[in-house]
């Protein structure tokens, strides 16, 4: 069967990509990996670590003025690290895949929220400021986790941060008065409650987004499927044979395949309608599209240039002998019904040659092939003439 529709050509390759010096994208890669998933995961918790960064540079600066102590602060510094380079070597060497969810959300955002309730008990007299943290790294989780997950993520919040609270209102109560961890727990819970509710209408919207881009990318698929083809026989139309001469004469020019190009035009066919009717002479056209299908070389490609008009596109193989695909056909409809309601009815039709010359406008070879269907009319029709 011949070719209706050729392959596409490799996209390009992303011009922002290309913008960026080599070595930078090289760095990139080696830091974020190649994997497009793998990336997001990672810039994510890279995001995380310059929180992290700036937040210890914060408790440093609260050392310097004495608000926090050295050697807790250390501590906490220390922990931060170890959790960021833990789950970066997990993503990064693809150990993560083996979880069911390799994002690892769920244990980044409990194991943050962790060291953020040891923070509150190490942060003394700043410690009411650690509780805006909670909230940001519930946003971080918003980005990967299911509603039900976070759900979990912030009862987990709301009960590490009472019992943090608690144990602290029992140790330190000069620094932790119960009354002010009282509010701060019950903000604490409001906030983390209101996330959860917040991301399940999040996840409601990215559902509703994910399904009409689907339903938007089938109805594009549709639009250029019909955009290329002709409704009635089914076959590429002018403008998708257009496309694929354009194509085969970029590809020769640049060292690929000659080609011939033929125009067939189906003989005396308005007496056909004029004597069965259109129907009729609509199904012979169907027909017509559907043998020529059948016989023509699977690298042959037909499409329908207009009314009872049809191009085909024969790359030349084995050379010099381009009819021999279209005798088969007039030999074939010689003998066939011209459609399943006319069984003793024949197609018969003209054929106009031109093989495409080295760097012509394909517009010129079209031009030779409607002259040389021109020609096979004029000589008496149902026969072929190359030019
Ligand atoms: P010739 O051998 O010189 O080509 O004669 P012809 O009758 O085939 O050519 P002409 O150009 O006189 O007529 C073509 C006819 O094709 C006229 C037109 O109504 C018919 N036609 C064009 N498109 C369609 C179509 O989609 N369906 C049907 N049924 N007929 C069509
Ligand atoms: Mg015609
Ligand atoms: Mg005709």
């Amino acid at each position: 069967m011949p070719t209706p529709v050729a392959a596409s050509a490799p996209p390009d390759p992303d011009p922002e990509l290309e913008r960026l010096p080599s070595w930078l994208t090289r760095l990139g890669d080696a830091i974020l990996t190649t994997d497009s998933r793998q990336r997001r995961t990672l810039s994510l918790l890279l995001l995380a670590a310059l929180v992290t960064a700036t937040v210890v540079v914060l408790l440093a600066y609260a050392t310097m003025i004495g608000v926090a102590q050295a050697k807790h602060i250390a501590w906490l510094a220390g922990l931060f690290g170890l959790f960021m380079v833990g789950f970066y070597t997990t993503i990064r060497s693809g150990l993560n895949r083996r979880f069911s969810d390799p994002t690892l959300a769920l244990p980044q955002v409990i194991s943050a929220q962790s060291l953020i309730a040891t923070g509150y008990a190490m942060t003394g007299p700043v410690h009411g400021a650690t509780v805006i943290m909670l909230s940001l790294v519930m946003v971080f989780g918003m980005f990967s986790l299911r509603p039900a997950a976070l759900r979990v993520a912030s009862l987990y919040t709301v009960a590490v941060m009472g019992a943090v609270m608690y144990w602290c209102v029992r140790h330190q109560p000069e620094l932790y008065p119960a009354r002010l961890e009282l509010f701060n727990f019950a903000l604490t819970a409001v906030v983390m409650l209101a996330m959860s509710q917040l991301s399940g209408q999040l996840m409601d919207m990215r559902t509703r987004v994910k399904t009409q881009k689907i339903a938007l990318e089938q109805a594009l698929t549709h639009i250029n499927e019909m955009a290329a083809r002709d409704e009635l026989t089914g076959l590429p139309n002018r403008r998708r044979m257009m496309t694929l001469l354009q194509e085969h004469a970029t590809r020769h020019a640049r060292g690929g395949p000659r080609f011939y190009v033929c125009i067939i035009d189906l003989d005396h066919f308005k007496s056909i309608n004029d004597t069965f009717g259109h129907a009729a002479g609509d199904a012979v056209l169907r027909a017509f599209a559907n043998q020529a299908q059948q016989v023509l070389r699977g690298t042959d490609m037909i499409g329908r240039w207009g009314g009872e008009e049809f191009l085909l596109l024969l790359p030349e193989t084995p050379p010099g002998e381009p009819t021999l695909g279209v005798a088969r056909l007039r030999d074939t409809l010689a003998v066939m019904p011209a459609s399943p309601t006319l069984p003793d009815l024949r197609v018969r039709f003209s054929a106009g040659f031109a093989r495409y010359e080295d760097g012509e406008p394909i517009d010129q070879a079209i031009e030779r092939a409607d002259r040389a269907l021109y020609a096979a009319k004029s000589a008496g029709r149902n026969r072929s003439v190359v030019l």
